[in-house]
């Protein structure tokens, strides 16, 4: 059995996730202690209880600890089942969060095509905004051999949830290894700015910051009223795509918080990633540490790893025989190669 400590390095989320993703692959199981030690509110909460739910079921596992709170948790993998699932995180909490960790073990093997529809945030602060999992991480996984399809039915926004979306995984026997090394011409760089229930003056106010501060053409900005949201809410987005990859970089719209304030946060989170030449961005780069260790191989340029990005790897490393290199290339720029 192997022992986790959920309160070494980044102290979240994540180091659950990774654990339950990479048990449900190896078999392994693992006792974790201390779950989210380093947040304010530790332990379980909606989101990771329903990602236990969800690889419990999926894993035909038994598992120990799995209550709201719950700061230890024990868990026994059984083999992977695919079918047609479906759960619901019951608050905003992040229902992308719930699919990162089910679907490593889903998209490999040689089981049948996998439906799974998911309830909850799908567009909430410090998770991927369905978008992203869409359009910037899904075609990378799909470049690696997978089949996967993610379509939203609903928007979920922070703090009512209430979204909805349905991923179809056709698995592959094996992930193929992908260099991203070079970025070459940032071919278009585009803004979209949704809200739901607010006024439509919120998206303008964005889109027209972004559109002088990157110096972008009126066609490449687009704002969009969103019907399907149970709850208000507001995101902006800034697309870049280039060779391999299109990043895509977000800011949600809060209470007290001027329409300029979050274009600005959009702004310098994605000048960050256009002032340097890596291909992957900060996100990005955490979320393809488990396809790639699973690739057994591959290599990807990006901006100098973040503390979840370093607590991923070691993680990583305790359920999978793999050895992450990081090269610093520059002061903004590091090689990410998985040996
Ligand atoms: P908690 O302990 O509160 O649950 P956590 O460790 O589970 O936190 P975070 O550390 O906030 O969660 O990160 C969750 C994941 O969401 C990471 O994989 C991160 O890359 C991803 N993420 C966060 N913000 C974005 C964003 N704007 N775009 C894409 N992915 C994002």
């Amino acid at each position: 059995m192997i022992t986790i400590d959920g309160s070494f390095g980044e102290g979240g989320g994540q180091i659950l996730r990774t654990s339950l993703a990479l048990s449900l692959i190896t078999g392994q199981p693992f006792r974790i202690e201390k779950i989210r030690a380093g947040r304010k509110n530790p332990g379980l909460l909606r989101q990771h209880l329903t990602a236990v739910k969800a690889a419990t079921e999926i894993g035909q596992a038994e598992v120990k600890g799995d209550a709201i709170g719950s700061q230890q948790l024990t868990f026994v993998p059984g083999k992977i089942k695919s079918g047609d699932y479906q759960f619901a995180v019951g608050t905003a909490g992040s229902a992308t969060l719930v699919l990162q960790t089910v679907l490593p073990a889903l998209m490999l093997g040689d089981g049948e095509t996998t439906t799974l529809t998911l309830e909850g945030g799908t567009h909430n602060p410090f998770a991927p905004p369905f978008d992203f999992l869409q359009q910037t991480f899904l075609p990378i996984i799909n470049r690696m051999g997978a089949g996967l399809t993610a379509t939203i039915e609903r928007h979920g926004f922070y703090p009512a949830g209430g979204g909805k979306f349905v991923v179809s995984i056709n698995p592959s026997a094996q992930l193929q290894p992908l260099e991203l090394l070079e970025r070459g011409e940032i071919k278009t760089v585009k803004a979209r700015a949704l809200v739901a229930h607010l006024p439509f003056d919120i998206a303008e106010r964005e889109l027209s910051l972004i559109g002088r501060k990157l110096d972008l053409p009126g066609e490449a900005l687009h704002g969009e009223t969103i019907n399907t949201s149970p709850g208000p809410g507001n995101a902006v987005f800034i697309l870049a795509e280039s060779q391999h990859v299109v990043e895509i970089f977000t800011a949600f719209g809060e209470r007290g918080v001027s329409a300029e304030a979050v274009a600005n946060t959009v702004i310098k989170e994605a000048r960050a990633y256009l002032n340097t030449e890596v291909v992957v961005g900060e996100h990005l780069a955490d979320q393809l540490m488990i396809p790639f260790a699973l690739a057994r191989g591959g290599a990807f340029t990006t901006l100098p790893l973040s503390k979840h990005s370093t607590t991923n790897i070691e993680v990583i490393q305790k359920f999978l025989d793999v050895r992450f290199e990081v090269t610093s290339l520059s002061n903004r720029a590091v090689r990410v190669s998985v040996k």
